[in-house]
């Protein structure tokens, strides 16, 4: 006897085996102990179930999982997005004190309850449009006491959603070590790191000329791996700083960003099997031109992953939904792709692809339900959000 079974449904398992999407047409998807027990055609379906769930001919994907994402934070530079439309320039802004030391700001001084509260309503959003995990990474403390704060304030969100920390201390210089970035990158690798291992579950770093170089991000790699920590990295965002190749050296769970890699550093992430996480917000958002080598992670096979980047500078998108629209529109991915890249990739790009990304018996039962008439239409809507209802481990979730 099974816990409950979903009638009348179609279903997108997004498994790779031919069928686009992976679609059962009129399928049945049986679930027990909070796993997917059963799944395929209802005509095949003969067990029996506690519970049976009607799905009114809604399709059924997995939960969708934002394997990238900056949801902790204080407060919001709107006044920064107001200030640059009025003419003013980045460098102004950033001597006037904005900027993302302007968010370390806030974060360091907002007391715990205040990030939290401010996280949990925030993340509403993606609960409500069928996430089942969301990755969330530190990088505005900057120094032991706020990393550690901002990664216990994440932790806490997971019991609204699965959530997935990322300890991202090598972020940006913070101003009190203005001109001395390796004494910071020590201050990461010796203290900082050991400190928050039990809070974080992977270490991300800023591999950029305006960040931190290749040298001195192998430095933090390479003390995560000394904590057996997985490593991921914002790669190639504004240059081809060899963030590609670094990250597959280290054997990165994923690289994010990549719009300026080269062909050698996709290469290079065929071959670990390393994710390509695009990030589609905030190319929109920052109206940058140059686009991620789309055509070259697809002839070397990259799983490319979609994710919103939510942070309160260059990608305030609060909607997975309109990543994937975002992604097929501005970076060309086809709708089944940016399904996939929020679904299946998204989760491999967390080390979580046992266990979520695909409709599967044996995987969690973390599945979402759309009022729509084709999986197309995820990505198609611009701004509406079609969710008829959300499943976590396996028991409906109310409506946030
Ligand atoms: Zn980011």
């Amino acid at each position: 006897m099974q816990d409950a079974v979903w009638l009348n449904a179609n279903l997108a398992t997004l498994r790779e085996d031919g069928a686009p999407y992976g679609e059962i047409r009129d399928g049945a998807l049986a679930v027990k102990d909070g796993r997917i027990a059963w799944i395929g055609h209802r005509s095949e379906w003969t067990g029996a179930a506690a519970r049976e769930h009607d799905a009114g001919g809604a399709w059924i994907t997995p939960g969708l999982v934002d394997c990238h994402t900056h949801l902790v934070y204080a407060g919001n530079r709107a006044d920064e997005f107001e200030q640059r439309l009025k003419g003013a320039t980045y460098e102004e802004i950033a001597r006037a004190g904005g900027g993302i030391n302007s968010t370390v700001r806030t974060t360091r001084a907002a007391p715990e309850a205040e990030l939290a509260e401010s996280a949990a309503r925030r993340l509403r959003q993606w609960i409500d449009e069928g996430v089942a995990v969301v990755e969330i990474k530190s990088g505005y403390g900057l120094n032991t006491v706020s990393e550690a704060k901002m990664l216990r304030v994440a932790r806490q969100l997971g019991d609204r959603v699965k959530v997935k920390t990322t300890f991202l201390g090598a972020h940006a210089l913070p101003e009190e070590f203005k001109g001395r970035p390796d004494d910071y990158v020590a201050l990461v690798c010796d203290e900082m790191l050991p400190a928050v291992s039990p809070l974080s579950d992977a270490v991300d770093a800023f591999c950029e000329n305006i960040a931190f170089s290749v040298k001195q991000t192998a430095r933090v790699f390479t003390a995560a791996r000394n904590l057996g920590l997985a490593v991921k990295l914002h790669a190639d965002q504004l240059s081809d700083s060899g963030g590609a190749q670094l990250a597959a050296q280290f054997d990165a769970l994923s690289a994010d960003h990549l719009e300026y890699t080269n062909e050698a550093g996709i290469e290079a992430l065929a071959r670990r099997g390393t994710v390509a996480v695009l990030l589609p917000g905030a190319f929109y958002f920052l109206r940058e031109k140059q686009l991620p080598p789309l055509g070259a992670l697809r002839r070397h096979r990259v799983p490319i992953a979609i994710a919103t980047d939510h942070n309160p500078g260059s990608s305030p998108l609060t909607s997975p939904l309109l990543a994937m629209n975002l992604a097929c529109t501005l970076f060309r991915l086809t709708p089944e792709e940016a399904l996939a890249g929020i679904t299946r990739n998204g989760a491999r790009a967390l080390g979580m692809h046992a266990t979520h990304g695909t409709l599967e018996a044996g995987k969690c039962a973390d599945f979402a339900l759309w009022e729509i008439e084709s999986p197309a239409e995820l990505a198609y809507v611009a701004g509406s959000n079609p969710n008829a209802g959300t499943v976590r481990d396996g028991e409906p979730v109310p409506s946030a």
